[in-house]
């Protein structure tokens, strides 16, 4: 049995859903599932999807232009401008056609996990507005977008309702609640590319643009590569502005897991939900408008990167010296306290000149480390017991480290030892000239001298000579 269905005029915005839901409503019919549904012989579980496959048999049946009905009562041109034309195209002829099962795969929406949510969506004041204008409410293509969570005309919070398959559901009144600035600039970003004349976006010039301006704010390195570490925060703040639902979970996810943003930069051809561009355009541009105009600025050249730091004259002299000492054999250390440099920057120079270093092992088995331990703890200096081992110096300080003990004792052996000798200095000195004055001892053992008067003055005082009574100083003995 065949059911005539009588078809409304359909509203230019109005989801293909919508449209039929209305018809149903006007029919008469019972049963949206078993009559107005059959009439189209739809299955009930494609009815509300957002690609339909029973867009010609409508168009046939309603005498509306499926072209017309393609371009104005679907989400195809969400889709449009990461696409190339012939993607768009062949968008269109399945739809037309009725292809639509592999879509969700074919445009990257299974391998992204972002699928349609199975709710519908209403602006409270978009309804009301309806209601007044044309006498009835509808689903608006532009709420159902994906990524779309507030009314871009009227900056409210979009209503949300569980999408039952055999109802004819017609949006209703609902409580207004007004949306962050974030969401509605996100959700005007989206809704732009339906209201724009058709765009199409060659990936290179996309990506060139997108980079040009993780430049501009400083979040690409020296090698052209993004700032993970800036970008990622930045991106989820965004997002934790806004609405809690299934999408932005995703797209966090990929933030989290470091995939997304990166894989539209560094695979650039693959299959992206268009999601994923819109979220990175409102994070950084703010608007669709500010991306257009810079892509429409752009014109055809390479990537700007940052300018490598030319070397100075100064830091060409430096390497020469380094490079000259290093083929001298000098060690590393000894050419680090030379030339100012960290030992790891003379590592690279001689890398970069193949000049082959001595790299002596820096791991020290048990045996040997208990052989060193005892060494330093006799105050033998680090340098030599690094000679007598074989092993750098810096493996000798690693387990003088490990013990902090040791350098406290091997500081009071060095002062012991400074001491001992700035004193036989200055005895032997004395013993040599048993006349002589406190200033010609200053005068021939000068360091030692002043060493002691800083650190061992009693000592100094009770060994040095006498000093020349007062009375007769004048005389200048
Ligand atoms: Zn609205």
């Amino acid at each position: 049995m065949s059911y005539p269905v009588y078809y409304p005029t359909p509203i230019k915005g109005e989801t293909v859903f919508s449209w039929v839901a209305r018809a149903h409503s006007y029919s008469g019919y019972p049963s949206f599932r078993n009559q107005s549904l059959k009439a189209l012989q739809i299955k009930t579980e494609l009815a509300s999807t957002e690609f339909p496959s029973y867009i010609a048999k409508l168009a046939q049946s309603s005498c509306v232009d499926e072209q017309w009905i393609v371009q104005f009562m679907t989400g195809i041109n969400y889709y449009r401008p990461f696409q190339t034309q012939a993607q768009y195209q062949q968008l269109q002829t399945d739809l037309l056609s009725g292809n639509t099962a592999y879509m969700h795969s074919r445009y990257g929406m299974v391998a992204n996990r972002l699928l349609t949510e199975p709710v519908l969506k209403s602006c409270p004041a978009c309804v009301t507005y309806d209601e007044a204008q044309h006498g009835f409410a509808y689903w608006h293509v532009i709420h159902q977008l994906a990524g779309v969570t507030c009314c871009p005309l009227h900056g409210l919070k979009l209503h949300s309702e569980k999408r039952i398959r055999s109802f004819a559901a017609q949006p209703e009144t609902s409580e207004i609640v007004d949306a962050s600035i974030s969401e509605f600039n996100l959700s005007t970003c989206i809704a732009m590319t339906f209201i724009d004349e058709p765009i199409f976006y060659a990936k290179s010039d996309l990506v060139r643009v997108l980079k040009n301006r993780l430049l501009e704010m400083g979040m690409v390195t020296a090698c052209g590569n993004t700032r993970k570490r800036l970008l990622v925060p930045l991106m989820i703040e965004e997002l934790g502005k806004l609405s809690n639902c299934a999408h932005f979970k995703r797209l966090a996810c990929g933030l989290r897991r470091g995939s997304y943003p990166a894989n539209l930069f560094y695979q650039p051809h693959n299959q992206y939900h268009p999601l994923k561009y819109y979220f990175l355009i409102h994070c950084l541009f703010g608007s669709w408008e500010r991306f257009k105009t810079a892509m429409e600025a752009q014109p055809a050249k390479e990537p700007k990167t940052p300018k490598e730091q030319v070397q100075s004259p100064s830091s060409l002299i430096d390497n020469s010296l380094i490079i000259k000492y290093l083929k001298d054999g000098g060690s590393m250390r000894k050419i680090a306290a030379q030339t100012g440099k960290s030992i790891a920057y003379i590592k690279k120079v001689a890398a970069n000149n193949q000049i082959a270093v001595d790299k002596r092992p820096s791991k020290i088995f048990s045996v040997d480390e208990r052989d060193i331990w005892r060494k330093l703890m006799v105050g033998i200096p680090t340098e030599v017991i690094a000679r007598e081992h074989g092993i750098s110096q810096g493996a000798v300080e690693l387990i003088l480290g490990k013990f902090s003990e040791l350098v406290t004792l091997r500081k009071a052996i060095r002062l012991n030892k400074k001491r001992q000798q700035c004193r036989q200095e200055i005895d032997a000195f004395c013993q040599c000239h048993p006349q002589c004055r406190q200033k010609e001892v200053r005068a021939n053992c000068g360091a030692s001298y002043i060493w002691l008067y800083k650190h061992d003055k009693c000592w100094l005082e009770q060994h040095l000579p006498s000093p020349i009574p007062r009375a007769l100083r004048y005389l200048g003995k």
